[in-house]
C-alpha cells in the first residue's frame, strides 16, 4: 500500500499542496488565537488563558470559549453604567440635590442653605415651593405674575444697621 502511495506522496505537486495546507492551517490558527485573545480582552475575560486554550486545542478550544465567554463587551457595560449614573444624577437634581453645590436639600427648600442658591419660589397666594419656571401654582391655581416672580427671586433686603455712638477714645 505504502509502495503504491510513495510516488504520489513524493511528487512535487503533493509536497507543494501539503505545504500549502500546513501554511493555511498555521495562518488560521494564529488568526483564531489572536481573535480569541482580543475578544476575551475586550470582554474582560482571561485573555491569555483563552489564547493558550485555543493554541492547544484549536477549534474545540475556541468553541468552549464561545460558550463560556462573558456576554458583553467591557466598554458596553461601562457605558451602560455611566448612563444609569447620569439618569440618577438627573433625577436627584430635580428634587433633593442643590444644582450649584450638589449638597442634599429638601424638595420644598426655597434656597440652598449651603451656597444660598435660589432653588424654588414661594407661591404668591399659598406660599408653597414652586419651580422657578412655573407660571401658575399647581396647588391653588394662582397665576405667578412676572413682578412677583422677580420680587421672589430678589434677595431679602436687610435694613442697614444704624451706626452706634462712637466709642470714646482711651
Ligand atoms: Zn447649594
Ligand atoms: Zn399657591
Amino acid at each position: 500500500m505504502s509502495d503504491l502511495l510513495t510516488p504520489i506522496t513524493s511528487s512535487a505537486q503533493f509536497q507543494f499542496g501539503w505545504k500549502l495546507c500546513a501554511f493555511f492551517y498555521i495562518i488560521f490558527t494564529v488568526a483564531l488565537i489572536f481573535w480569541t485573545w482580543r475578544d476575551a480582552d475586550r470582554r474582560g475575560g482571561m485573555a491569555w488563558f483563552w489564547a493558550v486554550v485555543v493554541l492547544l486545542f484549536n477549534v474545540p478550544g475556541w468553541i468552549i470559549y464561545m460558550v463560556v465567554r462573558p456576554p458583553e463587551y467591557l466598554e458596553d457595560a461601562h457605558e451602560r453604567e455611566l448612563e444609569i449614573r447620569a439618569a440618577e444624577t438627573r433625577l436627584s437634581r430635580d428634587g433633593a440635590t442643590c444644582p450649584s453645590c450638589l449638597k442634599r436639600v429638601e424638595p420644598d427648600y426655597l434656597i440652598c442653605p449651603y451656597c444660598m442658591k435660589k432653588l424654588k419660589k414661594p407661591c404668591v397666594n399659598c406660599g408653597r415651593a414652586l419651580k422657578m419656571s412655573w407660571g401658575v401654582c399647581p396647588y391653588c391655581k394662582t397665576k405667578q405674575t412676572a413682578g412677583e416672580v422677580a420680587d421672589a427671586m430678589a434677595p431679602a433686603h436687610t435694613t442697614p444697621r444704624e451706626p452706634g455712638p462712637a466709642k470714646p477714645k482711651a
